[in-house]
């Protein structure tokens, strides 16, 4: 094995890479979403999940920005799609979906937030993984283990199955479901998802139970869950909120809450520093589920207001 090899094998424990300097680079860095560093670096690179991923770019902490800098690059063919009429746009919606493919390399790809999310994995033996979600959006998933990926390839397949099956029920028509993506209509996609990100199987059955059958009403149950038992006097497990956009079956799940302990107790060893700064996201983990019925109003008046403005320029 030459130097270059044996220079870049992975160490036997991560934990005690970080327990020197870089931890302390991470908590400064500031190319990182908090959440970012603690639940899709760190409890990957320690072990505590084997797979995390993030949304690029909404998951950067210029992802606004961004995705103004997309829209602009994109907008003279999103007014052509917008004044043609139905015959032409069949022409001119792939054009649009090729032309926020390339802004997207050019725009996020070469920007120093990605870059910076590429060097942290590089420097904590992280693999990456790219999905295409829709041209404008990106998965960017983080796991340690060769395993993984071929776990990602599989999910990417049953992800276009369900989004084909999806497009035939609908008689090719894009209608909508009120879900970003139809394939969170597909409980082999949703399993599939919850088995990747080592969510506690009572989390998962529920999280599709109330998918599948109430249809997209999964944030509306976990947050009346918080809201009432607050009603009752009693407060939720903070750490049962382990890691963002993830639904505890209840706001007291005992294994939800031993993932977030098992997260809190391991970073501690590495720097409480770090541990603290993981407290603070689970505390507004609960927060975002809480008030998820406000936020998603808010979310939708942004993404219209986006899109006025998008089609005025
Ligand atoms: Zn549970």
């Amino acid at each position: 094995m030459g130097y270059f090899l044996r220079f870049w094998k992975k160490p036997k424990n991560v934990a005690s890479l970080l327990k020197g300097t870089l931890s302390e680079e991470m908590f400064d860095e500031s190319l990182l979403l908090d959440h970012v560093k603690i639940e899709d670096y760190l409890m990957v690179a320690l072990g505590i999940r084997s797979c995390s991923f993030l949304t690029i770019p909404a998951e950067f902490e210029n992802g606004d920005e961004l995705g103004k800098k997309i829209d602009v690059l994109c907008r003279e063919d999103f007014q052509a799609v917008l004044s043609a009429t139905a015959d032409k746009k069949m022409v001119l919606i792939p054009k649009l979906k090729k032309k926020i493919r390339e802004s997207f390399k050019k725009v996020i790809f070469a920007s120093a937030v990605y870059r910076a999310h590429m060097e942290w994995s590089r420097k904590l033996f992280l693999q990456t993984y790219d999905i295409e979600v829709r041209p404008s959006i990106h998965e960017l998933y983080l796991f340690n283990n060769s395993r993984v990926k071929k776990e990602l390839r599989r999910l990417r397949n049953v992800r276009n199955v369900a989004r084909e099956r999806f497009a035939l029920s609908m008689g090719g028509s894009e209608r909508k479901t009120g879900l970003a993506f139809p394939e969170e209509l597909s409980s082999d996609y949703l399993f599939s998802v919850g088995k990747l990100l080592e969510y506690p199987s009572c989390c998962v059955e529920r999280y599709v139970h109330d998918r599948l059958r109430e249809n997209a009403t999964v944030e509306m149950r976990a947050s009346r869950q918080v809201k009432e038992l607050r009603k009752e006097g009693k407060e939720p497990d903070i750490y049962a909120y382990f890691v963002r956009n993830f639904f505890p079956c209840g706001p007291r799940c005992r294994s939800a809450s031993e993932m977030g302990r098992k997260a809190f107790d391991l970073l501690s060893k590495v720097s409480p520093k770090l541990a603290d700064l993981y407290l603070e996201c689970v505390r507004k983990n609960v927060e975002m589920v809480e008030k998820y019925p406000e936020l998603i109003g808010q979310y939708r008046k942004k993404m219209k207001k986006r899109a006025q403005k998008l089609s005025r320029m």
